[in-house]
């Protein structure tokens, strides 16, 4: 990966909730929602980072926008590491990082219209003025862009589908020209039917504004059709990060297995020969995460080593890192053609 292409780069990040608790409200614990990840993205590119409810990829997304101050590592974005910025230097950095939500209702404010919504972040900094004819200009162009007719900029929230309101939030995001979009699963509220546009229309605004995302997902077909890399994400660590036609065709990591397990063949005949690895039980707590690999307890491979000794997240293929003991450094699996036959993985 070119240096140069290199938008933004995650180095060990962590973050870490204290658990408080009893009269004086004393430290009892931590909850370890992201712990140790790191990735590049580069200019244009979209990486997927799926896994389970409660994982910690939106806490991710967020740690890497400062909305939560990390714990430790660095992010990095053009060069720049964000824990050494500051004042104003940081607040313009930061226009150029922005994100899009799950629930877009739940993030626009019901009584502004959506001409005021949109525009609003050109207000806030000192971009354009409150009523000026240029901003009105900016909030049609910015309308049009996400599909919407620039005419219903006077509308309220409540007036527009989950989908067109999931387009002002995009347009909201797209105001100040980012390079780079946290989307926090921000097709998981919709119909399957409007998913697809939604999707259609972060490619088409990739294609024609050089955005980079980072597209958050508990699901691997979401990220499917979008991604040109994917991480995988589970208990808040990254178990496995490669190109898109790699991670689908030849997963290295059982967690990946079972995740890809799940997602439907189009072609009937091969959905009927499909072997499915389903997993057994919940993720256990971040707050108590289990020794040695995190997922030692729902792995049907696990052995004695995976109880003890956490699995280094490392390059095992050129571009395709795993955290796991059974997949040598020659990028081949050490895992016995039997042991997966008698798990149910294929
Ligand atoms: Fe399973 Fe062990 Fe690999 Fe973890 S390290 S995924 S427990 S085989």
């Amino acid at each position: 990966m070119a240096e140069e292409n290199v938008l933004l780069r995650v180095e060990n990040l962590k973050k870490y909730f204290p658990i408080s608790g009893g009269l004086l409200g004393r430290q009892l614990g931590v909850v370890k929602a992201v712990d140790g990840i790191s990735f590049v993205i580069e200019r244009g590119e979209t990486l997927g980072l799926v896994g389970e409810s409660g994982c910690g990829k939106s806490t991710a997304g967020r740690a890497i926008l400062q909305l939560h101050k990390p714990t430790a590592g660095a992010i990095s974005f053009e060069g720049a590491n964000l824990a050494q910025l500051n004042g104003e230097t940081l607040r313009k950095l930061r226009t150029q990082m922005q994100m899009i939500f799950q629930d877009p209702y739940a993030t626009l404010n019901p009584r502004h219209s959506v001409g005021k919504i949109v525009g609003e972040p050109l207000v806030i900094h000192g971009v354009m003025r409150k009523g000026s004819q240029e901003l009105k200009d900016r909030v049609a162009e910015l309308m049009e862009l996400v599909g919407l007719e620039p005419g219903y900029v006077r509308r309220f929230p409540h007036e527009f589908s989950g989908g067109q309101r999931q387009r002002i939030g995009i347009a909201r995001a797209l105001s100040l020209n980012p390079s780079f979009i946290v989307c926090d699963e921000p097709i998981s509220a919709l119909d399957v039917s409007i998913q697809a546009q939604v999707v259609n229309l972060l490619q088409d605004l990739q294609e024609q504004l050089g955005l980079a995302y980072l597209f958050i997902a508990h699901d691997l077909s979401m990220v499917k059709h979008i991604s040109h890399r994917i991480a995988v994400m589970y208990l808040g660590k990254i178990m496995e990060l490669t190109d898109r036609k790699a991670l689908f065709n030849d997963p290295l990591h059982p967690y990946t297995q079972s995740l890809n397990s799940a997602v439907p063949v189009p072609d009937p005949k091969l959905e009927r020969k499909r072997r499915r690895f389903i997993l057994k039980g919940d993720p256990p707590s971040p707050a108590n995460p289990p020794s040695g690999c995190v997922f030692h307890t729902r792995c049907p491979l696990a052995m004695e080593e995976c109880y003890t000794a956490v699995p280094e997240f490392r390059e095992m293929r050129p571009n395709h890192f795993v955290a796991c003991h059974l997949v040598d450094e020659a990028g081949g699996s050490k895992i016995p053609e039997q042991a997966i036959l008698a798990a149910g993985m294929s």
